[in-house]
């Protein structure tokens, strides 16, 4: 990794001059598995209060944790999709902290032999471009428990239903210099877990939550002091919380104070950070290598064994997508945001013509859908309909103008589009003796325009616009262009 000079464009103006914000994440992602981390009780999300408990999860006496194969793998997975180090041998440790939705009176961890080290991720901007965050490590652990305390008026209750559910912690270098960065680095890191399938991504059920690290500098400035605002639950509140954290700590920088290392929390409501707890009350957690797990060790072959078997990732789905269909990177970007809606692309290009297909999948039925609230694997539109309403306009059989009623009647009512605009005489005309009878008419109905062309050629829009009212939009828009100008001689 090379550091980045710093981005005018992304500096915050201050009172003193230029800073510049720096930001390592660090996401815990839930693994994707049937079962827990060392418990074979179930992940499945909603089921009533500690219904998915098993006796290693409520820490009783005696019982011993066993590995879950798959949580492995799927850690594995992810560190390949990384491009990240896989460490053949890794080791957990015990977390030791008192806290009531935590049995066992101490999280299993991985301290200092996490599963994966040093990796990458290519993340691309809106704007263009694309810049490398570096990932620091991954390592697996129990999540919590959850303590409830809003349904009696005097006791907690608490929930273990999450209580040993595996987790990934993936926790970046601190290489991110915007808010905007921040979001677009955690947007890439979800696509990228989707593909693989090692974690759903779903923010609003917690399956993937961010603590966010931020401090600021001077530009050219050795990184100042963080601090790390805990939990963030969604992308956009990743944002706020590093803008209003920055702002934060500018303000105490140019008022002449310094900055407390502390851990805080992002208030959605009021779009601040708060402080919970400085460093002095930070835990001391005395790691110490769990006794009752032997070090997590596999060798080469397992890994490549995965290796073989991971899907395309984005990178190389976009990349592909640019060469084989000639899109522009920005197109290819969207299309491969989501696995499902490449796949629903390729089916719609195949056999014609692919950007025109792309172009109607992400002008048309990416904005219909999300007026609808809908996602691409609920879509009323097939991938088929999409291809037949792309070849009625490339064969010549309907115009743009027509294709996208032509959509909407798909889009609401299905059926086969080609028997559509059959049966509803949707074809566009491009019967010559049919366009001619309308210009004309038109030409003969409005001798003041025909003067008024001759002057100002641009004027001809106007009688093209007539004669496509006349045709009720179904003349080809070239053919009609072609008559008026050989007839009005201009
Ligand atoms: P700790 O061991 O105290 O948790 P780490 O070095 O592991 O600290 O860093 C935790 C997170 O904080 C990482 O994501 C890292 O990128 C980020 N980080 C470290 N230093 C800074 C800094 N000065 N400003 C912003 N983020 C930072
Ligand atoms: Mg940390």
């Amino acid at each position: 990794m090379h550091a980045r000079p710093a981005d005018p464009k992304k500096l915050i103006r201050g009172a003193t001059g230029d800073w510049e914000v720096v930001i390592g994440l660090e996401i815990h992602a839930q693994v994707t598995s049937n079962a827990k981390l060392f418990s074979g009780a179930s992940t499945e999300f909603g089921g009533e209060p500690n219904d998915h408990v098993s006796l290693v999860d409520a820490a009783m006496p005696g019982m011993l944790p066993v590995i879950n194969a798959e949580c492995v793998r799927q850690a594995v997975r992810t560190g390949l999709g990384l491009k990240a180090e896989i460490n053949l041998r890794s080791v957990f440790d015990r977390k030791n902290y008192f806290y009531p939705d935590l049995p066992q009176g101490y999280q299993i961890s991985q301290y200092k032999s996490p599963i994966v080290g040093e990796g990458v991720v290519l993340v691309d901007m809106a704007e263009g471009g694309s810049f490398e965050v570096g990932i620091e490590r991954l390592h697996l652990e129990q999540d919590a428990g959850k303590s409830i305390h809003d349904q009696h008026p005097s006791q907690s209750l608490v929930d273990l239903n999450r209580s040993g559910v595996a987790l990934m912690e993936i926790v970046s270098k601190p290489d991110l210099r915007s808010s905007e960065e921040a979001k677009a680095y955690v947007t890439k890191l979800r696509t990228i877990l989707r593909y693989l399938g090692t974690c759903d991504g779903d923010m609003e059920k917690g399956s993937l939550r961010a603590d966010v690290n931020v401090s600021v500098r001077k530009p050219g400035d050795p990184f100042g002091t963080r601090c790390e605002i805990k939990n963030v639950n969604s992308i956009r509140f990743i944002g706020q919380a590093v803008e209003s954290e920055a702002r934060r700590q500018i303000g105490i920088l140019e008022d002449g104070g310094s900055i407390v290392q502390e851990t805080r929390l992002f208030d959605p409501g009021k779009g601040e950070t708060r402080s919970m707890r400085s460093k002095e009350e930070a835990h001391d957690y005395r790691y110490f290598p769990d006794p009752d797990l032997l070090p997590l060790e596999f060798d080469q072959t397992f890994v490549d064994g995965l290796a073989v078997h991971l899907p395309e990732l984005p990178d190389e789905k976009k990349a592909r997508f640019i060469a084989a269909y000639g899109l522009t990177p920005y197109d290819a970007g969207v299309l491969v945001a989501e696995r499902d809606t490449a796949d629903f692309f390729e089916d719609a290009a195949k056999g014609r013509d692919a950007k025109a297909a792309a172009n109607f999948l992400i002008n048309e039925l990416f904005g219909r859908l999300n007026k609808e609230g809908k996602d691409i694997a609920s879509s009323p539109v097939s991938a088929v309909q999409l291809g037949a309403i792309v070849d009625l306009i490339a064969d010549g059989t309907i115009s743009g103008k027509i294709a996208k009623e032509l959509f909407e009647i798909v889009f609401t009512e299905g059926g086969d589009p080609r028997a559509i605009v059959e049966a509803r005489g949707m074809k566009q005309v491009t019967d010559t003796g049919a366009i001619e009878a309308a210009v004309d008419a038109i030409i003969a109905a409005n001798p003041d325009k025909v003067e008024q062309v001759q002057a100002k050629p641009t004027m001809l829009g106007w009688f093209v616009g007539q004669v496509m009212k006349q045709t009720g939009g179904k003349a080809n828009p070239q053919a009609v262009n072609d008559l008026l100008k050989s007839k009005l001689g201009i």
